[in-house]
């Protein structure tokens, strides 16, 4: 069924049963047999929330922590057994906490996102878990370079979760929404526990490809136009020799420092230029996809190494998803064999992570009351409803206007047709290049931040979320530690 053709039905299904039942969502696998099987009617053990955050990953962690800190009832769903998402699985490094500040002469450094993203950092300080707000030496797309522990995150943020207070649900999947009308009454999941309806007032999509959102019956797209990557950690490694044998060959691009196992200003980015390394590397490295960004904080490891695998159809697809899987860790052993090979230091290197599935940068894109474009992003536009400020853009060439920031405006975070449910994280923005810059890790946080905090306030205020007054929302995250440039 197409997007819209899909929509629509569930929509009117919605509205013509009213308190309706689940949506079965977009189709997920092939039905090559043509047979199906009528699944009986089945009664659901049910719990009541203020707020149901759906995905605890990179932006679902910080919403669910900021709901529940507002005082609202919250429940965070995670089908994984531990929160973080892709900032722990994906990235190299936290896009970014400051403004550009180092392109612009004259230009102050300024840190732009604060709140409850910056407590995870200061959290992972206690625990050596980070390299601090790292310096890039060389590159200009950021000026500063934030590197995490990926393991560590994963547990101080489990433990900001439960300090907030949240009824945290992992290795719970969420499968369904159940619609009154244009208005989310409440989610089923499944876990080993079996399936269960959590009801609430407020909701927020936070699962990076938007499932809640399409269950609910939001209108989307899906532009397929990213290679997936499943990026790994690499053991026994000497980073101080690849930079070296690249800067030796002036094959470096960027170079940052920061902490590294404890020691201050140490190489912790590197990022090569792969046309100085010999011909034989080229090669291979070309039919891997292999990106030549690295970071760590820790010596004799790097944390994210990755090959890129273009999937001819949408990651949404699981069939083709399986040998995607397959094919990504392929290429992982070919990587480690090229690292062997031609990297000195590297010559007993070992593969010590991989993320448990593909990452991609984009899935599907929920359709939201506003669209930021790219234009809103380098030319420092601000909206009268933002809700916190950004700066950094992937593209070098596409920097924010003089190191400034630019607003994101709470109607983003705002699917369209829906009552009561928000969106966080990658999920927004389907202008490609703007998407450059609302994807960033940091971004993704910062948008979570302010879902929450709104959830929780429609739901005190019985409130669907286009009534809740601007000047509250703004006062919350003023309290909450968000900072704002206008
Ligand atoms: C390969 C790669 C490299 C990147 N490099 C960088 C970088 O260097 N710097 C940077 O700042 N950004 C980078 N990004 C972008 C950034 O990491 C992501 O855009 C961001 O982390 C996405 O955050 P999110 O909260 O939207 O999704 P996620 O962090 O992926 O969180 C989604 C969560 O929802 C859960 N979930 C999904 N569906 C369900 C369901 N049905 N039920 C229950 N749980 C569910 C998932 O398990 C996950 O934990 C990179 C991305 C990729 C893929």
């Amino acid at each position: 069924m197409k997007r819209r053709e899909f929509t629509k039905s569930s929509l009117i299904l919605g509205m013509s049963l009213m308190a309706g039942p689940a949506n079965s969502g977009p189709s997920r696998s092939h039905n090559l047999s043509g047979d199906y099987y009528e699944e009986p009617g089945k009664k659901l053990p049910a719990r009541k929330f203020d707020v149901v955050v759906a995905g605890g990953g990179t932006a679902g962690v910080v919403a669910a922590i900021a709901a529940s800190r507002q005082g609202a009832k919250t429940v965070l769903i995670e089908m994984k057994g531990y929160p973080g998402g892709t900032v722990t699985e994906g990235g190299t490094t936290l896009h970014s906490f400051f403004n550009i500040w180092k392109p612009f002469p004259g230009v102050k450094k300024r840190q732009v996102v604060r709140g409850i993203p910056n407590e995870i950092m200061g959290r992972l300080d206690k625990v050596g878990g980070w390299c601090g707000f790292g310096d890039m030496k060389s590159g200009k797309r950021d000026s500063t370079n934030t590197v995490i522990d990926t393991e560590l995150y994963k547990l101080v943020t489990f433990e900001m979760l439960v300090e907030a207070g949240v009824y945290v649900c992992v290795n719970t999947l969420l499968v369904g929404a159940i619609m009154d009308g244009s208005r989310v009454r409440g989610v089923i999941a499944e876990s080993r526990a079996g399936r269960e309806v959590f009801y609430a007032k407020s909701f927020v999509d936070c699962t990076a490809y938007g499932d809640l959102s399409t269950f609910a019956g939001a209108d989307y797209t899906e532009p397929n136009d990213y290679q997936v990557a499943n990026a790994f950690g690499m053991g026994n490694v000497d980073i101080d020799k690849i930079f070296k044998y690249l800067a030796d060959r002036d094959g470096i691009r960027e170079h940052a420092v920061g902490r590294r196992s404890g020691v201050v200003d140490m190489t912790i980015r590197v990022q090569g230029n792969f046309a100085v390394m010999p011909d034989g590397f080229q090669e291979e490295a070309k039919n891997i996809g292999l990106q030549s960004a690295t970071t760590t904080i820790h010596d004799n490891y790097l944390m994210f190494v990755k090959s890129n695998l273009k999937m001819p159809v949408s990651p949404t697809d699981r069939d083709a998803v399986s040998k995607a899987e397959l094919e990504l860790r392929q290429r992982q052993l070919k990587t480690l064999e090229l690292f062997r090979k031609y990297f000195p230091g590297c010559e007993k290197a070992f593969i010590a992570r991989t993320a448990p599935r593909l990452n991609i940068r984009r899935g599907r894109l929920i359709t939201c009351d506003y669209d930021i474009t790219n234009e809103d992003v380098v030319d420092a536009r601000h909206f009268d409803d933002d809700v916190f400020v950004y700066s950094y853009h992937d593209v070098g060439l596409y920097m924010v206007k003089n190191g400034g920031t630019y607003g994101i405006p709470y109607r983003a975070l705002c699917p369209k047709g829906i009552e009561n449910l928000l969106v966080a994280g990658m999920l927004i923005t389907s202008d490609k290049m703007a998407h450059m810059s609302t994807r960033n890790t940091v971004n993704c946080m910062g948008q979570g931040q302010a879902a929450g905090t709104a959830a929780a306030l429609c739901a005190f205020k019985n409130k669907g979320i286009r009534d809740l007054k601007y000047g509250d929302l703004r006062g919350a995250l003023v309290k909450g530690g968000v900072y704002f440039e206008s």
